[in-house]
C-alpha cells in the first residue's frame, strides 16, 4: 500500500505558511513504514527541534484504479478517518529553501498516524465533513471538507494520472489552518463528525 498525501488543500492553511494556493493539486508520497496505527506512540525525531501536527481527513481506496474520472471517483472508496501527517518543519523548511524534496522531513518512520476507519454511509456527502484536533483536550485546528481547493473526487481522478492506486491505498487530503508545534507528553485526539476516531501520544 501508499499513501498519497497533498499539500495546501485549504486557502487559510497556505497562507498561514506563507505558500500561494496551488493550482494543481500538490501531492507527496509516504511509505508504508510511515504508518502508525492502533493507537501507537511516536516518538518525538532526533532529527527535528520542530515536529508539527497536521490533521487531515484520510480516504482508504477500495478499488483499484488508473486514469479514474472524477464523476466516478467516489465508487473507489468507502471508508474515512483522521490522520496525522506529522512533518519536521524545520527540516522541511531547509529542504524547501534548497529546492530538495521534502521526504525526511514528512516521510520518516511513524509521521502518518491514522485512526479507526469508519464507513462511508449511503448518501453521506464527503464534502461536508466536520472534524477537530484536540491536544490535550485543548482545540487546535476545526476542519470542514467543504473548504478544501480541490475536493476528494478531483484529487483521485488528478493522482490517477500518475499513480495506479489500489485497494488499501490511503490519501491524506489535506490540512486546515492552526497547524503547530509538538512538545513531549501532547497528546492528540482526533474528532470526525464529532466521534473520537483517532489518538496519539508524543514520547
Ligand atoms: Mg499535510
Amino acid at each position: 500500500m501508499k499513501i498519497i498525501c497533498i499539500g495546501r488543500n485549504y486557502t487559510e492553511h497556505a497562507k498561514e505558511l506563507n505558500n500561494s494556493v496551488p493550482s494543481d493539486p500538490i501531492i507527496f508520497l509516504k511509505p508504508k513504514t510511515a504508518l502508525l496505527i492502533d493507537g501507537k506512540a511516536l516518538y518525538y525525531p532526533e532529527f527535528t527541534n520542530d515536529l508539527q501536527y497536521e490533521c487531515e481527513l484520510v480516504v482508504r481506496m477500495s478499488k483499484n484504479g488508473k486514469y479514474i474520472q472524477e464523476k466516478f471517483a467516489h465508487k473507489y472508496y468507502n471508508a474515512i478517518s483522521l490522520g496525522i501527517d506529522f512533518t519536521a518543519r524545520d527540516v522541511q523548511q531547509k529542504q524547501k529553501e534548497k529546492g530538495l524534496p521534502w521526504e525526511i522531513a514528512k516521510a520518516f518512520d511513524g509521521s502518518a498516524v491514522v485512526g479507526n476507519f469508519v464507513p462511508l454511509q449511503e448518501g453521506q456527502n464527503i464534502q461536508q465533513l466536520n472534524f477537530e484536533l484536540k491536544i490535550n483536550d485543548e482545540s487546535k485546528q476545526i476542519g470542514n471538507t467543504t473548504d478544501m481547493i480541490f475536493s476528494v473526487d478531483k484529487l483521485i481522478a488528478y493522482a490517477s494520472q500518475f499513480f495506479t492506486l489500489n485497494i488499501g491505498d490511503l490519501i491524506f487530503t489535506g490540512t486546515p489552518s492552526g497547524v503547530g508545534s509538538l512538545r513531549v507528553t501532547d497528546e492528540l485526539v482526533g474528532y470526525l463528525e464529532g466521534k473520537e476516531v483517532l489518538s496519539c501520544l508524543i514520547k
